[in-house]
């Protein structure tokens, strides 16, 4: 199935399908799923934007609050060609859960336009930028709602979301959006924070299943800011990553790829392909390595009912959102392969965007090993609370982290009691 197919038919039914697991499991009453399951908010927009050729491209972009009931919606902004409504709609209902899990007083939300970055001038990307704040403005606001990085935005997409906003309101304000540059108010640590969260879990697993760290093999799919930051620190802790690729290829070095010279061959080239030392193999060979940890950080669905029998890794560690459909993950439980859910493998960057949320109502920034300190405890305790329920209720670590994320919204709209 090609990826735009795959992405357009399973994403928020998975996400559906997830809920209702943890509300069964909950036994959580009619009336609050009601209350809890479905977006609160939806916007779609329509954004033309002169082109680098004098024309007129029109994009179509789109925001969907979640859920408010914690506080604020929070979550990222993906421009990719495949973004679509439901895409979004289940990208923002798995934030919500995944706010309320590591315990930050957001909801959760998610934007995103179709277009195609790669294919853009930066002068483009921040007239449409520019356009989608201005329509979505309604909506956002560092009490209302607060955009962040996702797939192919970056801090400098983050900065001009601010300046938009800052404009419309006559004064600058930092809380409308995280991720920012750092001299813009962006908390330092927040770039990394994705995959330094994705490799505390990773931590947490292996000491849980008696895996050693150093010699640990692992693969990585995709290699963008979370998947090379990983890796980097998975390198850095002497295990060895012996594949990576990107959506222009893959390559592989049984011994473990040098991965700040891959960092580097990226960066200079635009891929992973072509890196001295190592060879080039097929996409689908990486799915299928024997290792034992293997971090789908790309897109959803990355691992689905086709590829899932290959799959010869101990622990799939989840650092996408959504990368395994509820098929695979169901095959992936009888091969009795340990999965760290997205939500929990993945939280890193929306805690580190909370915490530069409070700096910028605080006014007062903090130095980088408090941010670290900070995030090593949230991840390690967050996956303590998760592995309990696993063990205790013999219940899958998905289904036990949406229990707790599920749980805690659930308990949020009691206490709040229905309006009017
Ligand atoms: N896009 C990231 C996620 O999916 C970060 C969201 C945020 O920091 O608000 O978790």
């Amino acid at each position: 199935m090609a990826v735009a197919e795959a992405v357009k038919k399973n994403a928020y039914e998975a996400a559906l399908e997830n809920f209702d697991t943890a509300a069964d499991a909950l036994e959580l009453d009619y009336d609050t799923r009601e209350i809890i399951k479905y977006p609160e908010r939806v916007l779609e927009v329509s954004l033309p934007v002169r082109m680098y050729d004098g024309r007129i491209h029109r994009f179509q972009g789109y925001r969907v609050q979640h859920s408010t009931a914690r506080g604020p919606a929070k979550g990222g902004i993906r421009y990719h060609p495949y973004v679509n409504l439901d895409e979004v709609k289940a990208l923002a209902t798995w934030m919500t859960w995944k706010c309320a899990l590591v315990n930050i007083p957001f909801g959760g939300g998610k934007g995103g336009v179709a277009c195609n970055p790669k294919e853009m001038t930066q002068e483009e990307l921040e007239r449409l930028t520019r356009r989608y704040v201005a329509s979505i403005l309604p909506l956002i606001g560092p009490e209302r709602d607060i955009p962040a990085p996702d797939v192919y935005t970056n801090p400098q997409v983050m900065a001009w979301i601010m300046d938009t906003y800052s404009m419309a309101q006559g004064y600058t304000v930092q809380g409308v959006v995280t991720g920012k540059p750092i001299g813009l108010g962006g908390s330092l640590g927040r770039n990394e924070a994705t995959g330094r969260g994705v490799f505390f879990s990773v931590q947490s697993a292996c000491t849980h299943l008696k895996i050693p760290l150093k010699g640990a093999k692992a693969a990585v799919q995709g290699f963008g800011n979370v998947g090379s930051i990983a890796a980097q620190l998975l390198h850095s802790h002497e295990a060895r990553v012996i594949a990576v690729n990107d959506s222009r290829g893959s390559i592989y070095n049984p011994k473990g790829l040098d991965i700040p010279k891959l960092i580097a061959h990226k960066k200079e080239t635009g891929r992973v392909s072509g890196f001295t030392g190592a060879e080039e193999i097929q996409p689908e060979e990486l799915m299928g390595m024997k290792c034992d940890i293997l971090i789908p950080a790309a897109l959803e669905n990355a691992i689905d009912s086709d590829n899932a029998p290959q799959v010869r890794a101990m622990i799939v560690a989840e650092a996408a959102n959504g990368p395994v459909t509820p098929e695979a993950d169901r095959i992936l439980e009888e091969k009795g392969v340990f999965r760290i859910p997205d939500i929990l493998c993945n939280a890193g960057g929306v805690t580190v965007s909370y915490f530069e949320w409070v700096q910028n109502e605080q006014h007062l920034f903090w130095e980088a090993q408090d941010v670290y300190n900070r995030l090593e405890r949230v991840m390690h305790s967050a996956f303590a609370e998760v592995l309990k329920i696993n063990l205790e209720r013999k219940v899958s670590m998905r289904t036990a982290a949406n229990m707790v994320g599920v749980g805690r919204v659930a308990e949020a709209v009691k206490l709040r009691g229905l309006f009017p």
